[in-house]
């Protein structure tokens, strides 16, 4: 047996490497890479891409699997977790045909294309004929996965395992219940001051600022690195290799800063990876929903608190005394917190944000059901828009056309950001209960704590736990809506000073 166990962690090992490999070379891509090799670029990263996925879905793979399953490995070990996860791996990746997968990455990137024509010519009909395609090929793919009652399971459960999408649904429905009133409610309001957060801020000044803060939160420098891009991400080249990327706008505080947070979160996750799962598919999030739970945590439930300014605030007024001379804690505080329904997702606050994000999942599983039509998707985005968050786009690139997901064929995905908000509210609470002076901490810039608190109970495990297992182990409890709720209604009750 052990010799079958060493020649699994050879195998798997090997399609890791060429999995990072890649991961580096796209990094890369989006970071240093001249413009004009991008053609030479995408074929390297797409012949690794073919080998890992050769590698894994090879009849070798099937024979190593059968072979330690029959022998029994002890329960709960390393190793029978990673033949379970494998295993799953394994079964998703040779469902699929290689045909479909060529057809979808073909299809997805020409879709890609016309939808960047089309949301800046502000024209979905050159979009259109393309999405329909996109979407009788997820259609197909999720047949060739297989599902029990909705075609939209199988999908999501690509970014959130163990996810059904009546659940998601039902998640759905008791946000909306609860949160278009409030959402209704703050915008009638007068909203704070934050025209301060659009002076100039110095691009190099940003960057030292919020590298400085993500240090103090433990994002370690040593196993990580900090490069600008267009569209921030953090990417993992192993355990020990862990990279985030921002932008900064000069004239804008929040994208460079909340953005550095945010990614130095989903990084911090990476990096507290047990080391002893390097080099096999156990050594990654265990889910996009508990991904995103850490990004969202360190950005908003840390980085959008009173505790927090108290002790950056006189930091980054002496940092930037040009944009904040005259602004006091208080000020600042309900400014980077203010309200304003968006047209766009990616620039909501935390309010209005699981909205954006109900809509999309309302559409996209509609669309795989054939319950509403690709011609009839921007006037259904347009109602819902103005019905949930009370604005109506005047064009679809600002509409229906804003988000790159569904040209890339990735139906499935959005929830897994609500699913975010959600976890982290209530890992959020369960550590104030198990670090009871928590908040006195935070208003120290103290964090070692929290960081070892997240490492034990989450990061630590990899995909040895599901997210289910986690939250229900972690919390006591099941995923709730109800932490949320609580945690918006009285963190924009003190913003709005009532
Ligand atoms: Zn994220």
């Amino acid at each position: 047996m052990s010799d079958s166990l060493s020649a699994f962690n050879t195998h798997i090992g090997r399609i890791c490497d060429l999995n990072h490999s890649a991961a580096l070379l796209e990094w890369d891509q989006e970071t240093y890479m001249p413009e004009g090799s991008a053609a030479s670029r995408a074929r390297q990263i797409s012949t690794l891409r073919e080998m890992s996925h050769e590698l894994l879905t090879s009849d070798h793979t099937g024979e190593l699997l059968g072979k330690l399953e029959s022998h029994g490995l002890a329960p709960g070990s390393v190793e029978a977790d990673h033949v379970r996860v494998v295993r799953k791996d394994y079964q998703r990746a040779t469902k699929i045909p290689a045909t479909l997968i060529a057809r979808l990455a073909e299809t997805a990137a020409l879709s890609r294309r016309a939808w960047m024509q089309a949301r800046s010519q502000n024209e979905f009909h050159i979009f259109a004929p393309h999405l329909t395609k996109i979407i009788d090929l997820c259609r197909e793919k999720a047949e060739s996965l297989g599902y029990k009652t909705e075609i939209y399971d199988p999908l999501l459960d690509e970014f959130e395992p163990g996810m059904a999408t009546a659940h998601i649904r039902s998640i759905f429905e008791h946000l909306r219940e609860r949160l278009v009133p409030i959402v209704q409610q703050f915008a009638s309001e007068t909203a704070p001051n934050d025209a301060f957060l659009h002076a100039h801020f110095p691009r190099d000044k940003q960057w030292e600022f919020g590298l400085d803060v993500v240090k103090d939160f433990g994002y370690d420098m040593n196993t990580g690195r900090q490069d600008y891009s267009a569209h921030p991400f953090s990417t993992t080249f192993s355990i020990s290799d862990v990279r985030i990327t921002t932008r900064i706008d000069e004239n804008f505080f929040n994208p460079g800063f909340f953005g550095t947070l945010h990614e130095s979160g989903h990084g911090m996750y990476e990096q507290g990876i047990s080391p002893e799962l390097e080099r096999t598919l156990l050594a990654d999030g265990t889910s996009l929903g508990m991904h995103e739970s850490q990004s969202r945590l360190w950005e908003n439930l840390i980085g959008r608190s009173a505790e927090f300014w108290s002790h950056y605030f006189p930091k980054a007024q002496t940092t930037f005394p040009g944009a904040l001379s005259g602004i006091d804690e208080d000020e600042f505080y309900r400014g980077v917190n203010k309200v304003s329904p968006s047209l766009i997702r990616v620039e909501a606050d935390e309010l209005t944000y699981n909205l954006h994000i109900m809509l999309r999942f309302e559409l996209e599983s509609a669309l795989l059901e054939d319950t509403i039509k690709v011609v009839d998707l921007p006037a259904a985005w347009n109602d819902r828009m103005e019905t949930y968050i009370g604005i109506r786009p005047e064009t679809d690139s600002d509409g229906v056309l804003q988000d790159i997901h569904w040209s890339l064929g990735a139906f499935g995905y959005f929830p897994t950001y609500t699913l975010g908000n959600l976890i982290s509210t209530q890992l959020y609470n369960q550590a104030a209960k198990d670090i009871p002076d928590l908040a006195g901490q935070i208003g120290e810039g103290s964090f070692t704590e929290l960081r070892e608190w997240l490492r034990l109970n989450i990061h630590k495990h990899g995909r040895r736990k599901s997210a289910k297992e986690i939250i229900n182990e972690t919390t006591n409890s099941k995923l709730v809506i109800e932490s949320w709720i609580h945690y918006i209604e009285k963190k924009y009750e003190k913003v709005y000073g009532r």
